[in-house]
């Protein structure tokens, strides 16, 4: 066995890619995510797509490790999906339904959480057996690796860390329903909301003032000087730094990976984290290295692969 697919399911695209079993990628495209009708159309539209291009490519299913496969919800370890919402599923016998589509192996997991596999074995965390990845995109997602292995919990929500609660002060929602978690502040949402609310209790002239704007022009503005951008992402910082100083308390990790929108900042983004993670933690996790993610919208497919690899592969 030589070769496998790692399959990223969102909820517009679905991404699937062709790899060599040490993970070199060979192949990549993206066929639409149909989420009608309960989204019953999605398994047997991805298995269509695979067979289309063994047989294109004229390679024998003698030749396949299996698939790995990462969904937009929570995933138990035998491969069954408790809802997703972005794709109409109810209760999915993922791995079931898959394998007798394509009469290959299958082994699924959480996108997010197959995200973090995939920077920990080719990205940002490579070389790493124990990594958190934080994915700060429009909410925060993340995945916990620990001894090269994901942490998918008793309930599949190990590594929701974007609802660790790191204001219990805080008056609005966040849309999981709590008040003050990570990502009301760690987002790129949360970095505009703490934007506008810092601009409407301080007087300090911004550049930001009376104008839409979203994330990343709050990072542009302190680069160009803008006090208050750079006040307002001392804050993003601070909380920040905190959230991962608390998470390491329980993973340990050896390196902290961001990705996702926010992640796009870089440098400054590190730097800001790095310097309050440093006052928050706790003195024997303290040299943990935080570093950006560098597969971008392919750490799922990798990870997805991965997980093919390491349950097939034994
Ligand atoms: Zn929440």
């Amino acid at each position: 066995m030589r070769y496998g697919f790692g399959i990223d399911v969102g909820g517009t695209t679905i991404k699937i890619a062709f790899f060599e079993k040490d993970g070199t990628m060979r192949d990549k495209w993206e066929i639409p995510t149909r989420t009608e009708n309960g989204g019953v159309n999605v398994l047997p539209d991805i298995a269509a797509s695979v067979r289309e291009y063994l047989d294109r490519e004229n390679i024998p299913n003698s030749d396949i490790i299996g698939l790995g496969i990462g969904v937009p919800g929570p995933v138990s370890d035998a491969g069954i999906v408790n809802k997703c919402v972005n794709l109409g599923w109810g209760i999915t016998d993922l791995h079931g339904e898959l394998s007798v589509l394509t009469g290959f192996g299958v082994k699924g997991g959480n996108d997010a959480n197959v995200a973090a596999l995939g920077e920990c074995w080719k990205g940002g965390g490579q070389g790493a057996e124990n990594m958190v990845m934080a994915t700060l995109g429009t909410g925060v997602g993340g995945g916990i690796v620990v001894g090269g292995k994901l942490i998918a919990g008793f309930h599949g929500a190990g590594g929701e860390i974007g609802h660790i609660t790191m204001d219990t002060t805080e008056t609005e929602a966040c849309g999981c329903g709590k008040y003050g978690c990570a990502e009301q502040y760690c987002s790129a949402t949360g970095v505009v909301r703490m934007a506008k609310r810092y601009l409407a209790s301080h007087d300090t002239p911004s550049v930001l003032r009376d104008k839409d704007f979203e994330c990343k022009d709050v990072f542009a503005a302190a680069t160009a000087g803008d006090q208050a951008a750079k006040e307002i992402l001392e804050q993003v910082y601070e909380i920040l730094g905190r959230f991962l100083a608390s998470i390491s308390c329980v993973a340990d990790p050896e390196v902290i990976v961001l990705g996702g929108g926010v992640s796009k900042a870089g440098q400054m983004l590190i730097d800001g984290a790095t310097k309050y993670f440093h006052k928050y933690a706790f003195h024997a996790c303290r040299s943990t290295r935080i570093t950006l993610a560098t597969l971008g919208n392919d750490a799922g497919a990798y990870g997805a692969f991965k997980l093919a690899v390491d349950e097939f592969c034994k």
